[in-house]
């Protein structure tokens, strides 16, 4: 077994890519750390255990506490509220190119939302399990979502096919100054 020696002021990658890997596992560890801040303080000022930051890079471009309680709003989740904050300072609907860390696993509604803002990537950090154990009902929704509709036993969902069903649709179509999403 040789070892190599390489002469000073060699040429080689400022880098290895596992160096890369190992910023880049740091810099996620990082920013789900300031989701968990969010979270905690937000539990302080008497809202949710949640909380959520939009990153493009390195810079925050939005952040959000769950506000449900406080705005009487249960869609104020805090991956929501981060979105919509983080739509507001880039003044774009997507978020594409961005990632969004979050506190904890983000609940069907959140992940849609994340989903419709064209986030890269999502970053979670404790579970729905977690959340369930305290007395919050992600994992129970995400359970419900994975059965039959017909079998739910809350918010019944239900179909009418009316006539005017593709209405809006047809207008959308024949407007052709939309901008698509
Ligand atoms: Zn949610």
């Amino acid at each position: 077994m040789s070892i190599t020696v390489e002469p000073v002021g060699a040429t080689r990658p400022a880098r290895a890519p596992r160096d890369r890997a190992v910023d880049a596992r740091d810099a996620d560890a990082r920013w789900l750390r300031r989701a968990v801040d969010v979270a905690s303080a937000n539990v302080a000022e008497g809202g949710g255990p949640f909380g959520a930051v939009v990153v493009a890079g390195d810079v925050e471009v939005g952040v959000g506490a769950n506000r449900v309680t406080r705005d009487l709003d249960p869609t104020a989740h805090a991956e929501v509220q981060a979105i919509r904050a983080a739509c507001r300072a880039a003044g774009r609907f997507s978020l594409e190119g961005m990632t969004l860390y979050t506190s904890c696993e983000p609940c069907p509604m959140c992940l849609a939302a994340c989903l419709w803002a064209r986030l890269d990537r999502v970053v979670f950090c404790a579970d729905r399990d977690d959340a369930s154990s305290a007395g919050f009902d992600d994992s129970a929704f995400y359970d419900l979502l994975a059965r039959d509709r017909d079998t739910w036993d809350r918010t019944r969902v239900q179909e009418l096919r009316l006539p005017e069903r593709t209405r809006p649709f047809d207008a959308w179509r024949a407007q052709t100054a939309r901008t698509a999403y």
